[in-house]
């Protein structure tokens, strides 16, 4: 073979990848504290590779290609998160917006707002135990349908600041929905229980894991009626709404947990996750 010839070969070789270049959709263009984004990557033959703001992208096969969802950090101090596709296009920049949570006032016993030494302790265990829970939650994607929010009225929103009898404040990392005491708490999807716990602050918890880096958390249970290793049907019974914990009377308070941090679990069900194998239509 000539030069030239070889060349030519080379060529063709180069258009053909550029071709292939991989095809990047973002949720959002713009995206505040708290809010979850969804990478979806088409035109690609194998698993891509990524980082959203400096952090890996976790990938799952979806109907078209490929989807990540992630978290836009409740403390973010960067007013744009870059995405990054190894091999694809220039990466996407999305701005982020500055948001005020409404502030609250919330009075609840002593113990609670102002915990003992004790107890800070086991928080700090349970905090842990419920992070590490979050590994479970990696691999495909183990649901084939849309997100159901449980019913009940919210009663709190995700990220308002609550300031404490004592003076301290936190935001509230999820959604508070009306339940009676002993009402059924429904999974919000498919998936794996990932955890059973009872805590000092959030009661007794559920941990459900949906594959793709997704977490749903269910807390202030008044018991958990599933144990850890259990699949889960979309709609089944996870356990018993109640006041344990921090709490001021029987709701449920339902966090969505996906890479990167907590998200607003109303904007996550409305994201477009397309999973590979929808389930056929009229089966449970
Ligand atoms: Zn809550």
């Amino acid at each position: 073979m000539n030069t030239i010839a070889a060349s030519t070969g080379l060529l063709i070789a180069l258009t053909a990848l550029a071709a292939a270049e991989p095809h990047v959709t973002v949720s959002a263009t713009s995206v505040h504290p708290g809010e979850p984004v969804l990478v979806t990557i088409t035109n690609i033959d194998q698993v891509p590779r990524g980082k959203a703001g400096g952090q890996p992208l976790v990938f799952f096969h979806a109907r078209d290609g490929y989807q990540a969802v992630f978290a836009i950090p409740l403390g973010i101090n960067e007013d744009h998160v870059l995405i990054e596709i190894a091999g694809g296009p220039d990466p996407v920049s999305l701005a982020v917006a500055n948001k005020r949570f409404r502030e609250t006032k919330v009075v609840v016993e002593d113990e609670y707002a102002n915990p003992p030494e004790a107890e800070r302790t086991r928080i700090d265990a349970d905090n842990r135990a419920i992070s590490a829970s979050y590994d479970k939650a990696t691999g495909e994607l183990q649901f084939g349908r849309a997100f159901r929010r449980p019913p009940g009225s919210t009663t709190s929103t995700f990220g308002e600041w609550r300031t404490f009898n004592d003076g301290h404040r936190a935001q509230h990392l999820g959604l508070d929905l009306a339940a009676r005491e002993g009402a059924r708490v429904p999974a919000i999807n498919d998936g794996t229980v990932a955890l059973v716990i009872d805590t000092f602050l959030a009661g007794n918890v559920v941990v459900v894991a949906h594959g793709g880096g997704i977490s749903s958390l269910y807390f202030h249970l008044s018991k958990a009626t599933v144990r850890e290793g259990d699949a889960v049907k979309r709609g089944q019974e996870i356990g018993r709404a109640g006041h344990t914990g921090r709490t001021t009377g029987p709701h449920l308070h339902l966090s969505v947990h996906v890479p990167g941090g907590m998200v607003e679990p109303g904007a996550f069900m409305k994201l477009r996750i397309a999973p590979q194998k929808p389930a056929v239509v009229g089966a449970r």
